[in-house]
């Protein structure tokens, strides 16, 4: 009934489905999630394709296999990043095997998830189970995270556990920073350069801000710490600075854009309001104004009980003891529509968003008998 694992493999990496915010990049996922639904229905799955309101060409697919309430969802996201052709040594959308591994665009991350977890769900028939098994496949997660944002906002799925199938090499992740791209734009005027009075330098009055952000992140810094992190303190990067345009022109606008990353715990949405708050008081004695935007709302950190039931058995199940990892994902979304949720998958990040990404077919194997324990154990029981 299921095509095989390399066929699956195949038609996912030849459809492409890239996200980006750069408008000329960014491609519908919906030929991903056709391949997906037509497998999942010969399963006996029942499938709804949940269409983003503001972007039609983008959907969420949601796939359930037996009937009531809980049981366990296997989730991942059906879009990539972009790709550079150039720096890769085969075609990105074309499987290519090599030394056992398997490379293409979005191979590890993630739509090689997907194969797998059909394939762990093929061992199992709708009568056999006693709570539903869900899989969901989202769109956007590398840009906005608009499929994981429309989820939450509607309610779905619903259920006890879920894993979240991105590239974690087998290990339960059970925590990560949260994520929030931030634009500061001061605006002030022009004028010639011979007489400061002219204008209204906003160059002047950013060099105060990034002094204010500086300290800021030294008293985060000093405030937060979670040892489970590599990176133990809440981090801040001054990214890029766009002002002016000449030296003889006083520079009337100049926007930085910043990286924060806060730990779990952490209320994203009131630090940027106490951040903005600081700013505007620093810039106050300048005459500049401040303008502050996140590129999107943010991705809030993720964390989820230690001593979870799913936590602790895909640790025994997998031999490798729960920790944190430095990206973000899908999970608060997931956790806040009240599911047990670990991030736990096949292929290593470090494969992740590169020329030549692969994920090693040893890896297969090993999770699907993983997932096949988890559906047994959490739609079963
Ligand atoms: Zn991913």
């Amino acid at each position: 009934m299921l095509p095989n694992f390399d066929h699956m493999l195949n038609a996912l990496i030849a459809a492409p489905s890239i996200s980006s915010n750069t408008p000329s990049l960014d491609r519908s996922n919906l030929a991903v999630l056709e391949h997906l639904g037509n497998w999942m229905e010969d399963l006996g799955f029942a499938t709804e394709l949940m269409p983003l309101p503001d972007a039609p060409h983008k959907a969420n697919l949601i796939a359930t296999l037996g009937q009531g309430e809980g049981g366990l969802v296997l989730a991942g996201h059906t879009d990539t990043v972009p790709v550079d052709e150039s720096k890769w040594d085969s075609d990105p959308f074309l499987v290519m095997e090599k030394d056992d591994h398997l490379h293409g665009l979005g191979t590890c991350d993630m739509k090689g998830f997907f194969p797998i977890a059909l394939e762990a769900a093929s061992a199992f028939s709708a009568g056999q189970l006693k709570k539903p098994l869900t899989i969901v496949a989202t769109s956007d997660e590398e840009s906005s995270m608009a499929g994981a944002r429309h989820l939450l906002a509607c309610g779905k799925p619903r259920a006890d556990y879920a894993i979240i199938g991105e590239p974690t090499g087998l290990m339960p992740v059970y925590a990560h920073k949260g994520i929030a791209f931030i634009s500061i734009i001061l605006q002030g005027s022009s004028g010639h350069s011979s007489n400061p009075e002219l204008g209204n330098n906003a160059l002047d009055s950013m060099h105060r801000v990034m002094g204010e952000l500086i300290s800021f992140r030294q008293n985060l810094a000093k405030q937060f710490c979670n040892p489970a992190f590599d990176i133990q303190m809440p981090t801040l990067n001054l990214g890029c600075l766009h002002a002016g345009d000449n030296p003889n022109r006083i520079c009337s606008k100049a926007e930085l854009q910043i990286d924060l990353r806060l730990l779990p715990g952490m209320d994203t949405a009131e630090i940027i309001q106490v951040l903005e708050t600081q700013i505007q008081r620093i810039i106050e004695p300048c005459g500049t104004t401040l303008t502050l935007n996140t590129h999107y709302p943010p991705v809030p950190p993720f964390s989820t009980d230690l001593s979870g039931d799913l936590v602790k058995n895909l640790a025994a199940w997998s031999g490798h003891a729960p920790g944190t990892v430095a990206f973000g994902t899908e999970g608060h979304f997931l956790q806040s529509l009240g599911m047990q949720t670990v991030v736990f998958g096949p292929g290593s990040i470090d494969q992740a968003h590169q020329p030549n990404e692969f994920l090693a077919r040893d890896q297969i194997g090993p999770t699907e008998q993983i997932l096949r324990k988890a559906i047994a154990r959490y739609c079963i029981g």
